[in-house]
């Protein structure tokens, strides 16, 4: 299958059966991201992380009690 990355709009071809091809067909096809984006996006998430300033996405399922 081709897909789009949503960060840099560069297309791609995907097997079929990878594991990438079987999340995107339980979600939005714009969840994807090439191989240099997503690189750089977690190096970038490391990076941020190791500095402290950055706070990891939490579930808000404590806000949901109610
Ligand atoms: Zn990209």
């Amino acid at each position: 299958m081709r897909v789009k990355c949503v960060i840099c709009d560069k297309i791609e071809a995907i097997e079929d059966e990878s594991l990438v091809a079987k999340r995107l067909r339980n979600r939005p096809i714009h969840t994807y991201m090439c191989n240099d984006c997503s690189t750089r996006i977690t190096e970038k998430t490391n990076n941020r992380a190791e500095t402290g300033n950055f706070r990891l996405y939490r579930p808000k399922s404590e806000q949901d009690e109610w």
